[in-house]
């Protein structure tokens, strides 16, 4: 059968909507596939950090990785505007790494000191300084790393301007389309199954978030992507008591531009229900009033939960999978999937397209997992 389309993806996350929307600015035709709603996954549940540097602990690709996405989301932002009229409420303000303790002075003072050594921007606070800075931060806070290169978006609506913007492409959104299977020809993928039918395609980029693995696994690609349920909630605070992204051992705060405050998150490996519990929604009220007071009086809005696609070392599956032709993986991002959609997009809309990526994602092929992949 002819490739009704050159890409077929599945999954309407932040990753997969990325992958399209950069697949159609290169001109390829593409369909999505989305078991349920865009953005119904993690990435709607996401508190949306870019933290490229508050993420990172060492030089090396994963640093390169995140640096180099955070630079893209600036120029994607204006772009997905003009495109869709959609503002995905970007803020550039930077997150704040707090020490409430010695050990965790410790920890931050060596990102510090080997962030600066790579010629990154990043400022060391002593207690009096983090009050200058953010003056309702509680005074148990001792120390503070502050990375004024990071920042934040609003993560449903760059999820819904990617979507928009891929279909104003020419791209075709399906929601309430679940992908039950893959077209095999030989060792070549050619397409995709729903129950809506086939959808034949010269390359099948798997997108699902922590649900990638059940569609690889057909294949015998078992790919070591595991939940890590997190639970989060938001307090309405305008004008917000802090000014950027606060981050302690405990819990971060994040200001949102629609008047929000976030508070996340939980992490609970290998949970698969995403609704917020109560012993969830009191350790982050907990933990968020202990580290900014004045959020006491602020009213609860909403709490929720998602299911971040995590892997053994935290960093995501990127490229194609050794042994088959036509198939393309996307997932893994674990707690930074919102900051490396950009990259991720970018990279794989590429390389299924049968194009050169602008950037190598080599080191984050599925083979660093070797032992736990069979073919
Ligand atoms: C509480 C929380 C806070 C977070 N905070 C941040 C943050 O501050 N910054 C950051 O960068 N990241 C953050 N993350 C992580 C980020 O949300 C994830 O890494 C990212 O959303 C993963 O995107 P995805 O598109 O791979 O997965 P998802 O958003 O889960 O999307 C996968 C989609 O695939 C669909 N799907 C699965 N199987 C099929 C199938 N067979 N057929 C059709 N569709 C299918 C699912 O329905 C789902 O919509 C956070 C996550 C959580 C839970």
């Amino acid at each position: 059968m002819e490739p009704a389309v050159d890409l077929a993806i599945v999954g309407g996350g932040v990753i997969g909507c990325s992958v399209a929307y950069h697949a159609t600015r290169r001109g390829g035709r593409v369909a999505l596939v989305e078991a349920e709603r865009i953005g119904s996954g993690a990435s709607g549940a996401a508190a949306g950090m870019l933290n490229a540097q508050a993420e990172a602990h060492e030089p090396g690709p994963f640093l390169d990785l995140l640096l180099s996405s955070r630079r893209l989301h600036g120029p994607l932002g204006e772009e997905l505007y003009e495109a869709t009229g959609l503002d995905p409420e970007y803020v550039w303000a930077g997150t704040l790494r707090v020490a409430t303790d010695e050990a965790f002075r410790e920890i931050f003072a060596a990102e510090y000191s080997w962030q600066r050594e790579q010629g990154l921007a990043a400022r060391w606070l002593d207690a009096d300084e983090i009050r200058e800075l953010e003056p309702n931060l509680s005074s148990e806070s001792v120390a503070a790393l502050y990375l004024p290169e990071d920042g934040q978006v609003n993560p449903p609506r760059l999820v819904q301007a990617l979507a928009l913007g891929a279909t104003l492409g020419g791209a075709r959104v399906m929601e309430a389309t679940s992908a039950e299977g893959l077209v095999v020809k030989g060792r070549r993928v050619t397409g995709v199954r729903t129950a809506r039918g086939e959808i034949p395609a010269g390359a099948v980029v798997l997108a699902g978030g922590a649900s990638a693995t059940l569609l690889s696994n057909q294949l015998g690609v078992h790919l070591p992507v595991h939940p890590v349920k997190g639970e989060i909630l938001a307090v309405n605070a305008r004008p917000a008591p802090v000014r950027v992204n606060i981050w302690n051992s405990e819990c971060y705060v994040v200001p949102k531009r629609d008047g929000r405050v976030v508070i996340g998150a939980t992490e609970e490996p290998g949970v698969y229900d995403r609704r917020p519990t109560l012993g969830g929604v009191a350790h982050l009220s907990r933990a968020a009033v202990n580290l900014v007071p004045e959020l006491s009086r602020a009213p609860f809005a909403s709490a929720w939960g998602g299911l971040r696609p995590g892997t053994p070392d935290g960093e995501p599956i990127l490229g194609p999978v050794e042994g088959w032709e036509g198939l393309f993986l996307a997932t893994g991002h674990y707690r930074n999937g919102v900051l490396l959609s950009a990259i991720t997009g970018e990279s794989i809309a590429a390389l299924a397209l049968g194009e050169t990526s602008p950037f190598d994602v080599s080191p984050f092929s599925q083979n660093r997992f070797a032992e736990s992949v069979t073919r």
